[in-house]
């Protein structure tokens, strides 16, 4: 499997092209590798209608469930054949390391796989009223879903809502990023004759601040989940409003690790690396804050220093040893660049990179990893997402400081906790304003947990059996007998 020179968009049943095109870039060395359709207002419009087509034929809502679960599992199946082919795609049109690549592509089989089997349990309660009455609630599809995806694990990332709003019975449309269309879409060239009745998925390529906006403010989308930046989510919102149609929100982050003075410092220099550099740092559910106890504080950052000049090697996804790839691409770096610079004026301490790396990466959208220390509590590091391979450090000296600079940000992802103490544990479990909370590993998720964000971070939850909620509507029925 290679990357085609061209790739169409599947719409109206057919792979479809047209003259205006996205160039797709390869971002470790800033050429083309491919091109796809840059779709306008009339493919949305086609979209919807053989989506809504689809939905109303019955032939997958209406499809025996424990059917539906097996053609799922039938797409799961194939896609961890396939996954080294994808990962390698995913890799050089996002900048990834193809290890991490693979493992994105594997979670989301996984994905599909969970949703599989929960096609056949998705059901309703009966409810003891008064008198000769039965009442019960139907668990329904939602109907036509609109996926937005950002580029940062692009095909996860979609494949983490399609896969429920297909066990439930909806059909989908999935726009993927402008940057990062090639593995969504090559992937369902390998999954479009496994048994999903035509137009039950659709992919729509193309800009957000076109054909993304138009599709959420359109009448005939019953429901849009969108992963992507707060003001992405909150012009989503917007536009929805318009039709009252129900959003599902993962939108950004500004996660704290928080290492107390019981914890390994080693350990906990490894993962505070690993939860601000993984994927260069391009992560919602980024440790992008580090709370440390000040009596460890300087043991923590000299391990971190150490771990990263000798094993985080810079490069392209595909190169082997390669533990950081680039930034997705050179305006993005570009902005990374600029918040850094803004947060070290603001008086940070650059303690680690702030640059580019020179020769041969320099074709590239690489940046080195960074860390920074010293910040006032206002610094903007501490909170703006940066989206980047950049880690701003705190020191703490009691449990009431740690939890208040953790609460101290507008968002409430994923935070993390380093200690042996139960019952610290239990109560910054308790206390942390975020939608997820990890001890003693950082970051971690799986299919079957809700994936969820408080405050600015998001409305709802992906994964789990809590995803399905949206893409279900709940209808009471009241039957009179006598
Ligand atoms: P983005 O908001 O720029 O784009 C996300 C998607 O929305 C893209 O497909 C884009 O084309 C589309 N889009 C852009 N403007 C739109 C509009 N006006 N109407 C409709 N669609 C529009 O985000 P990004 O830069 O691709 O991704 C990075 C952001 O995503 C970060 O803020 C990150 O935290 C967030 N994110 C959140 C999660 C989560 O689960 N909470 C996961 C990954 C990324």
């Amino acid at each position: 499997m290679s990357i085609e020179e061209q790739i169409g968009m599947y719409i109206g049943g057919n792979w479809v092209n047209t003259d205006d095109k996205l160039e797709i870039i390869n971002p470790s060395n800033g050429k083309s590798i491919s091109k796809v359709p840059n779709a306008d207002h009339d493919h949305v419009d086609t979209a919807v209608e053989y989506s809504r087509k689809a939905f109303e034929d019955s032939s997958w809502r209406e499809l025996d469930p424990t059917q539906r679960g097996r053609i799922l599992r039938k797409i799961s199946d194939k896609t961890y054949e396939i996954a080294k082919d994808l990962a390698k795609i995913e890799s050089i049109n996002q900048g990834k390391t193809f290890r991490d690549a693979l493992s994105d592509i594997r979670f989301a089989a996984w994905t599909i796989e969970y949703y599989a089997g929960w096609t056949d349990k998705i059901e309703g309660n009966t409810i003891p009223v008064p008198g000769e009455r039965l009442d019960y609630t139907l668990k329904q599809p939602l109907g036509v879903t609109a996926h937005i995806i950002p580029w940062n694990f692009p095909f996860q990332l979609g494949v983490r809502s399609i896969a429920p709003a297909l066990a439930a019975g909806c059909t989908v449309i999935a726009k993927p990023a402008s940057l990062t269309p090639l593995s969504l879409l090559t992937w369902f060239k390998h999954i479009q004759d496994l048994g999903l009745p035509d137009n039950v998925l659709q992919i729509i390529t193309g800009s957000g601040g076109k054909i993304g906006n138009y599709l959420t403010r359109h009448s005939g989308v019953d429901g849009i989940a969108l992963t992507g930046s707060v003001e992405t989510g909150k012009n989503v919102m917007r536009q929805a409003a318009e039709n009252l149609t129900p959003v599902s929100l993962e939108l950004g982050g500004k996660g704290a690790n928080i290492i107390f003075e019981d914890a390994n410092p080693k350990i906990a220099a490894k993962a505070l690396n690993f939860g601000a550099f993984w994927n260069a740092g391009e992560m919602c559910w980024a440790g992008s804050r580090a709370i440390v106890h000040e009596s460890i504080i300087d043991e923590v950052l000299s391990y971190m220093k150490e771990e990263l000049q000798t094993k985080w090697k810079l490069g392209p996804g595909l190169e082997e040893g390669v533990r950081m790839g680039p930034l997705v691409s050179e305006s993005h770096r570009s902005e990374v660049m600029e918040l850094t610079q803004k947060g070290i004026e603001q008086g940070a301490t650059l303690f680690l990179g702030g640059d580019l790396p020179q020769g041969e990466l320099s074709e590239g959208y690489f940046m080195n990893p960074t860390i920074v220390t010293d910040l006032k509590e206002n610094n903007l590091l501490l909170h703006e997402e940066v989206f980047g391979p950049v880690l701003s450090v705190l020191s703490f000296s009691d449990d009431d400081e740690a939890l208040r600079l953790a609460n101290d940000t507008k968002f409430g992802l994923l935070n993390g906790l380093f200690t042996n103490n139960l019952k610290r544990t239990h109560r910054f479990a308790r206390d942390l304003q975020s939608g997820m909370i990890t001890v003693n590993e950082f970051p971690v998720t799986f299919p079957q947990t809700p994936f969820v964000g408080w405050k600015h971070s998001g409305i709802g939850a992906e994964q789990g059996q809590i995803a399905l909620d949206f893409y279900t509507k709940t209808k009471n029925v009241n039957i009179n007998f006598g």
